[in-house]
């Protein structure tokens, strides 16, 4: 199968340093693979509430300024629900995904009961109460049947990695009460139906490939392979990232393009070398990543 990689942000903000690193390593690590492989741009706006409008115009504009430019029309997440839809009905007929009639406060309570008030990353580790019913109460979401046990990896970058989700995350979201397509579900789908092979993203997503690998189980789906670029940091240590201010990319000139995008590798560990234009960093770049990375030519 040819390869296939992606760049799939989250149009919440326009593109900062820290989503340039990653949106650069995906574009190079399918670049390096020769001419057949085929890097795509998905605008993940399934998450309606956090987006902004017009950001995701936004963010292609900012990748095209990168001469980041994808190999087909890039895919909205608004426009594919029916996929999402799919996908659910068919965990929930093979018994994998079940409503859920909690509210925050019945988990919180239900864990204060069980003497847990564990949270995780400050999200609440679902009890299983909906497991085997509703009880009477109406459905506010959608779950999936965590199965017990490590799920094991392996990151490109990153090595061995393992995670038992029953017990780390409990039955996650696939749906949520308010409508909206959990992430989780949407990337497992959009990935497998654009015949994605090869995922390059951010570390701060490291912890979410777990759940896509279970999800990607009970569809029957294949699972990519996976790297995780390094994080950038702000001077004061912080992650960057949307949530906390990160500034925009200043993207409105050929210099500052380039001066985004040799920062970018540089966070890569890539040399930067006295490319003059955008066009020749880039290309430049590509025989550097390969051997990084050891992909054949
Ligand atoms: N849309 C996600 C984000 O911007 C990234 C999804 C992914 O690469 O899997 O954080």
């Amino acid at each position: 199968m040819n390869s296939t990689g992606r760049f799939a942000p989250s149009p919440t903000g326009p593109l900062h340093a820290g989503s340039l690193v990653a949106a650069l390593a995906s574009w190079l690590d399918v670049r390096a693979r020769g001419p057949q492989a085929k890097w795509l741009v998905r605008v993940e706006d399934a998450d309606t509430e956090r987006c902004l409008p017009g950001m995701g115009d936004t963010i292609l504009e900012q990748l095209a300024a990168c001469h980041l430019v994808p190999d087909a029309p890039p895919l909205w997440q608004t426009q594919r629900v029916s996929l999402y839809q799919r996908a659910l009905d068919r965990l929930a007929s093979a018994g994998r995904a079940y409503p859920c009639g909690c509210s925050r406060k019945d988990i919180d309570q239900a864990l204060a009961r069980l003497g847990q008030a564990h949270q995780r990353h400050g999200e609440r580790i679902y009890p299983g109460t909906c497991r085997n019913g509703l009880h009477g109460k109406p459905a506010r979401a959608w779950r999936l049947r965590v199965p017990d046990g490590d799920v094991r990896w392996t990151d490109r970058r990153l090595g061995a990695q393992n995670q038992d989700v029953s017990a780390e995350v409990g039955d996650f979201i696939l749906k949520r009460a308010d409508g909206p397509w959990a992430y989780q579900l949407a990337v497992v789908v959009d990935d497998a139906d654009q015949g994605i092979t090869d995922i390059v993203r951010g570390e701060d997503l490291a912890d979410n490939t777990a759940r896509q690998i279970l999800l990607q189980r009970a569809l029957g789906l294949p699972t990519p392979s996976y790297l995780h670029t390094p994080l950038v940091l702000a001077a004061d240590g912080q992650k960057l990232s949307k949530q906390n201010g990160a500034e925009a990319l200043d993207t409105r000139t050929p210099g500052a393009a380039l001066a985004a995008l040799k920062a970018a590798a540089v966070a890569l560990g890539l040399p930067t070398g006295t490319a003059l234009t955008i066009h020749e960093a880039l290309a430049g770049w590509v025989p550097a990543w390969r051997d990084l990375y050891n992909l054949a030519p």
